[in-house]
């Protein structure tokens, strides 16, 4: 067996590493990894994208990236890669029901979140893993099974079935991550699994005059009951996500009924001459579903970790998703540092206390932000923070871990009994 030293220490790990997942979370863990001298193979279930393009232009959507995700692509050194793609974002604009345009201002210099394509952050991260010695890229390989004892991994390809053994497996594999699965049909987890009533859509924004949407901001339509929220792309489109319930009044269900153009005329009026409706008929998807799923633990022995949205999938509504599984790869680079040799296993029940009590924090608080994005104001305006500073700059921006913020934040607005706030 290779033995490789890990940065920063004269501690040794294992070599063999597969990350399952080459998302923007799992192509960061392989840079991760690397750096501790692991030998990493990337399995990603789709074609190659870097040769193929993504296939899914329709649906794909725009993330908000906070310094909690900053951190991390510095500790890989493509923050200016990323800074250079993403669209930086210094205030959050609420269009009221009125036509109102509420502006907030981050105020203090660093306070910047920043909007990127999730595909377009993907290829980044994929650029920086696949430039590293011991990182390969093995796409249209798709985890199918797991020997967790053996530690042997099964994957399908075009050429049949491989197996891999590993040391460590990584399990980046999103929401419906195969390797969570593979865990919870052994016994080794169990998950909470919510699907929520509401569902999404994409539609793309071209202003038909310019400046007539700031292209530094976060735009919010807060409704009663749904909203339509918009991220800059540096081409000067927007990316719009439409949330909406599945059923009854302003639905996805009027909306088969009575057309897409019908609903936003009767509540986002003025978004009528902006959205590119010649995209929006002709990739008319069907809604997609939103779910929260948590885990029971994050990892198995000394041998299995889970990562990003396999390991906490949360509801978009704070836009928290990629930053908490960024966080989770900053969380694994510091436990892996600190480890002693033969403490791998140490290591990662260290990881999964610390990202299991940070992803539930962090899933609380985007259902928390659903409803205050919702609530019942009558004039559209999203209701007025009771403890001061608005959630989401609470939660970008003060450096506080999520739970903290949910401790802090809701039992002051009494959102949430103290007793889940604190864990106990
Ligand atoms: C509408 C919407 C808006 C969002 N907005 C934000 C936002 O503003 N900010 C934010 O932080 N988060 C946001 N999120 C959440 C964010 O998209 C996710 O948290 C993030 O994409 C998770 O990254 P990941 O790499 O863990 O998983 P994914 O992005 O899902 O990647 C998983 C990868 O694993 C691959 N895979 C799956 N199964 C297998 C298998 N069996 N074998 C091999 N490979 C496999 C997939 O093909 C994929 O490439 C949003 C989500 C939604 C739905």
């Amino acid at each position: 067996m290779t033995i490789y030293s890990t940065p920063g220490s004269a501690d040794r790990f294992p070599a063999r590493a597969i990350v399952v997942g080459g998302g923007p979370v799992g192509c960061l863990a392989a840079a991760m990894l690397a750096r501790h001298g692991f030998e990493v193979d990337v399995c990603e279930r789709r074609p190659s994208f870097l040769q193929h393009g993504f296939g899914d232009e329709g649906r794909t959507i725009n993330l908000s990236v906070s310094p909690r995700g900053m951190r991390a692509l510095a500790k890989v050194g493509c923050r200016q890669d990323f800074a250079d793609a993403a669209m930086p974002m210094d205030r959050r604009v609420v269009h009221t029901r009125d036509r109102q345009v509420l502006i907030t201002r981050y105020e203090q210099p660093g306070w910047r979140n920043h909007s990127i394509a999730r595909n377009e952050l993907n290829l980044l991260l994929l650029r920086n893993a696949q430039r590293r010695p011991g990182v390969r890229v093995h796409f249209s390989t798709a985890c199918a099974s797991i020997d967790f004892d053996r530690r042997e991994a099964v994957f399908a390809t075009s050429a049949g079935e491989q197996v891999r053994p590993y040391h460590l497996l990584v399990a980046a594999d999103g929401a419906h991550s195969q390797v969570r699965a593979a865990m919870l049909d052994s016994g080794l987890l169990t998950c909470q699994q919510t699907t929520l009533d509401a569902r999404y859509r994409e539609l793309t924004l071209r202003p038909a005059e310019p400046g007539r949407l700031s292209r530094s901001a976060i735009h919010v339509w807060p409704r009663e009951g749904f909203f339509l929220c918009a991220l800059p792309n540096v081409d000067g489109t927007f990316r719009a996500t439409l949330v909406l319930p599945a059923e009854g009044q302003a639905s996805f269900e009027e909306i088969r009924r009575t057309g897409l153009r019908n609903l936003v005329r009767r509540h986002f009026g003025d978004t009528v001459p902006d959205i590119d409706w010649h995209t929006a008929q002709s990739r008319d998807a069907p809604p997609a579903r939103m779910e929260q799923i948590l885990s029971s633990t994050l990892h198995y022995r000394n041998s299995v970790v889970l990562a990003g949205d396999a390991a906490h999938t949360m509801a978009p509504f704070l836009g928290q998703g990629i930053n908490a599984g960024f966080e989770d790869l900053i969380t694994l680079d510091n436990v892996l540092a600190r480890a002693h040799p033969g403490g791998l296993g140490a290591a990662l029940s260290e990881y999964s206390r610390e990202r299991k009590a940070q992803g539930d924090a962090a899933a609380m608080l985007s259902m928390t932000n659903y409803r205050e994005l919702t609530a019942q104001t009558g004039d559209g305006r999203p209701p007025a923070p009771v403890s001061g500073l608005p959630l989401p700059i609470v939660i970008n921006f003060l450096g506080l871990s999520y739970q903290e913020v949910l401790r802090q934040h809701l039992t002051i607005d009494g959102l949430v009994p103290s007793s889940i706030a604190t864990g106990s």
